[in-house]
């Protein structure tokens, strides 16, 4: 069995729509993904009259922008209640955090001489529901500034970056407790990718997991062998859940194709047991693991 637990679509920064990725995962020969949009569950729906008609199984997740000791650290939140009210109005705020971001972080590259507009932005962006850097970048690839989302990032809008500006995100414990809250099963993506190794050593994660942190993103192309190594002797330590994905963001990101990096069966029946045991009412739908509906 096939597993990847870590996707985005359009709703998000992904390129393809809810529906085709789920068709494009089963046609790599997946059996479960997980649909992860950054901060909303705006494409859960859509996902999972796909994956039924595709005959794939559909984990509904999150991934949420949160920040530890200062650093930004994602947030995967699996089978949470989507009727969740706290949980809600917390992602309703990062969703509003970023809207306001973005005509400070095109007034910034005006200021460059490039013209970006809300207007360009937004024939490049069509139809997402939460805009993120990516969707910037694509606009000055559009614009023939740069090459690729890479090039933009470097140049222009990784942190500290001459179009970079700061947005709100909730403290990554207070998230983990909403995520459990909601009773949904909290995995830290990437925790020594981009930036977080820093402040995500194991005493760290000791503390995440009193917070109600259920597991650890392990195998993630942003990780050396090494990295993998080590998270994996904490999670073994801490008894945290192991898991692996793409993050596939369809043309979006390069090389992130589906399936390249997965998670264990038991380890994702792990998922499943622990969402079944906070009550969570949101079940894997569809596909081709029926016992674990
Ligand atoms: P935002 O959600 O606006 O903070 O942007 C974060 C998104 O940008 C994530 O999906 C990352 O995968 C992507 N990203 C962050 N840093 C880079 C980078 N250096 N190059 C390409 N994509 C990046
Ligand atoms: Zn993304
Ligand atoms: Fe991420
Ligand atoms: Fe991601």
């Amino acid at each position: 069995m096939t597993t990847d637990l870590h996707t985005h679509s359009r709703v998000s920064d992904g390129t393809e729509s809810p529906a085709d990725l789920m068709r494009a995962a089963a046609a790599a020969g997946l059996h479960v993904v997980a649909l992860t949009d950054h901060d909303t569950m705006a494409g859960w729906d859509e996902a999972a009259a796909a994956a039924e008609e595709a005959g794939v199984a559909l984990v509904r997740g999150i991934e949420v922008s949160t920040c530890f000791r200062g650093v930004g650290v994602h947030l995967l939140a699996y089978l949470p209640d989507p009727a969740d009210a706290a949980l809600q109005a917390e992602l309703d705020r990062i969703v509003v955090g970023r809207e306001q971001r973005v005509p400070a972080m095109l007034a910034r590259l005006r200021d460059l001489g490039i013209p970006a507009t809300e207007e360009a932005l937004a024939e490049v962006s069509g139809g997402n529901e939460v805009t993120g850097r990516p969707h910037i970048a694509d606009l000055l690839v559009r614009l023939g500034v740069v090459a690729n989302r890479d090039e933009a990032f470097a140049g222009y809008l990784t942190e500290g970056g001459p179009a970079y500006v700061d947005r709100y995100a909730p403290d990554l414990l207070d998230m983990i407790a909403l995520v459990h809250g909601a009773r949904g099963v909290a995995v830290v993506a990437h925790p020594w990718g981009r930036g977080s190794a820093g402040v995500l050593d194991e005493a760290a994660f000791v503390v995440l997991k009193e917070a109600g942190l259920a597991g650890i993103e392990v195998n993630h192309l942003d990780h050396d062998a090494h990295a993998r190594d080590g998270l994996r002797r904490i999670a073994d330590r801490l008894d945290l859940i192991v898991t692996g994905s793409s993050d596939h963001h369809g043309e979006g990101k390069v090389g992130h194709d589906l399936g390249c990096e997965t998670t264990a069966p038991d380890q994702l029946q792990r998922i499943i047991d622990r969402a079944a045991a906070l009550g969570s009412p949101t079940t894997v739908i569809g596909g081709v693991i029926g016992e674990v509906r």
